[in-house]
């Protein structure tokens, strides 16, 4: 069997073990089964990569470097994945996003210069001889946009999500007219390059996909980031799919398309769910109107102890849990797993609302509360919770904000307004656990802080956790 026979197998076992980890990860049950199985492809995908490169002849010196940059890739991604806290998780996933795309940017240019810049030379005369030099404009030029505008993209979201800049959406005077025409503009670039394929097209689109990438992010305000990540996500795979056309390189093919077409179904998921406009969010914001500045009084907010929240506790019969981002950084799971455990057994029917947004990654609050050994049958998504808050005698709202802002439902001008909420204020009491009146992530002040059923326990969440199961 020859080496190409071998490789092109393994690519075949790759993809498939890529289909089998995504299937694996749509599940809580399977997510760690899936990951072994992603772990698996990787792992054999790299191996025939290796193998096929150091056989169609790249110099020994080439295998080494392609080996140290493996290894020192490696190094780096075991690292970071180690140390990374789970809240800085999506800052770390739009970082590998703009990775994706700046490959994806350089195997763009490496193609032009090893094929268009020399019309007659070796490269080039091959895909004549096949009919595909065409088409390697083509791909060159679509591959270079994508990628840069993930890479740029990328960028922005990372530094939105480690708050390095502000999260409030840029709001230009005409963002979305400058969106549109750089989409024309890279159309008509795009035959100008597909018929003359010379070096100025290929720069300006460089330029202009860049600049739109950081746009477009740019221009999205807090509260959509969660869709944001998903759609870079999906970028960047269609970006490794242009470099796998590129490349020759089928499994590049495969698993780019697998990744950006789940990426943009859990966007339109996202979307959904949060109520937003799918189109509104890829294309940069488009039709939302920037947030009115009026400074509105909210009036007076009230503060709880930790031993009239333990006697409020002591007197209910059911409690419902909302917990948010502030429970992640706090890392107060265990506390929580802990006064749920002690409320059941008291004969409270305790239950969590989990928001599908609530803190900064999809399904964040189910990993840390099944971590901390909470029974999945009470943990419900908010659709399933939302009717029961007016049964409830107290809601627990441990570190969430902008999940909880009745603004998203009653004031049609907020930035966050039609984003489904959980309606805690609905419950008779309602309890909140944050050190400060700040904001959540989406920068909107939250009513609910100054209604007359809600009361502020401010301090550390996990402090405050450890300090009320003391009290009971
Ligand atoms: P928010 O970000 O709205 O609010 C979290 C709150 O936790 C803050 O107001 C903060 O208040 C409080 N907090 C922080 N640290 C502590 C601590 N140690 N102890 C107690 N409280 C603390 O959280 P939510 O989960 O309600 O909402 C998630 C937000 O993140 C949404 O806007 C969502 O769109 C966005 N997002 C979600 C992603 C996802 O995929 N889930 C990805 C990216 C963004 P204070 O400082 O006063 O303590």
């Amino acid at each position: 069997m020859s080496i190409e026979t071998v490789a092109l197998s393994a690519y075949l076992i790759a993809a498939l073990l890529f289909i089998r980890a995504l299937a694996g990860l749509s599940k809580h049950e399977t997510a760690v089964a899936g990951n072994y199985f992603g772990i698996a492809g990787m792992s054999v995908a790299l191996a025939a990569t290796v193998l096929l490169a150091a056989h169609v002849g790249i110099s020994a010196l080439g295998v080494v470097l392609l080996i140290a940059a493996v290894l020192a890739g490696a190094t780096l991604g075991l690292w970071r994945a180690r140390v990374v806290e789970m809240t800085q998780m999506p800052e770390l996933i739009a970082l590998f996003h703009s990775f994706v795309g700046l490959a994806a940017v350089l195997v763009g240019w490496d193609g032009y210069l090893s094929v268009e810049r020399h019309p007659f030379g070796p490269a080039a005369n091959v895909l004549r001889v096949q009919g595909t030099y065409g088409i390697h404009h083509a791909e060159v030029f679509i591959g270079v946009f994508i990628g840069a505008v993930t890479f740029t993209g990328s960028v922005i979201a990372f530094l939105k999500l480690s708050a390095k800049i502000k999260s409030a959406p840029l709001m230009l005077p005409a963002r979305n007219q400058m969106n549109i025409g750089a989409l024309v503009v890279f159309v008509g670039l795009t035959v100008w390059f597909i018929v003359h394929p010379a070096l100025l097209p290929l720069v300006i689109v460089t330029l202009i996909a860049l600049v739109l990438g950081l746009h477009l992010v740019a221009s999205i305000g807090g509260g959509d980031m969660p869709v944001v990540i998903s759609m870079l996500n999906s970028y960047s795979g269609w970006a490794a799919a242009a470099s796998g056309f590129l490349l020759n390189n089928d499994l590049l093919i495969v698993t780019g398309a697998l990744v950006g077409s789940s990426g943009a179904y859990l966007s339109y998921i996202m979307c959904v769910g949060m109520n937003r406009s799918f189109i509104s969010v890829i294309a940069g914001g488009f039709g939302i109107e920037a947030p009115s500045s009026a400074a509105q009084d909210l009036g007076e907010h009230r503060e709880i102890t930790v031993a009239e929240t333990a006697e409020l506790l002591a007197n209910a019969r059911s409690v419902i849990i909302t917990p948010g981002y502030g429970m992640a950084v706090a890392q107060a799971q265990h506390g929580v797993a802990e006064l749920t455990r002690k409320l059941r057994e008291r004969g409270v029917n305790v239950r969590f609302g989990i928001h599908p947004v609530a803190g900064r990654l999809p399904g964040h609050m189910n990993v840390l509360l099944a971590e901390a050994k909470v029974p999945y049958d009470i943990v419900l998504e908010m659709d399933e919770i939302n009717d029961d808050f007016a049964d409830t005698d107290v809601v627990l709202v441990i570190g969430a904000n902008d999940t909880v802002n009745p603004a998203a439902m009653d004031d049609p001008t907020s930035p966050i307004a039609g984003m489904p909420v959980l309606r805690v204020w609905e419950a008779k009491q309602v309890i909140i656990f944050k050190r400060s009146m700040a904001s959540g992530y989406a920068g909107v002040p939250n009513p609910l802080f100054y209604r007359e059923n809600a009361a502020m326990l401010f301090g550390d969440a996990k402090a405050r956790v450890e300090d009320l199961l003391r009290a009971i």
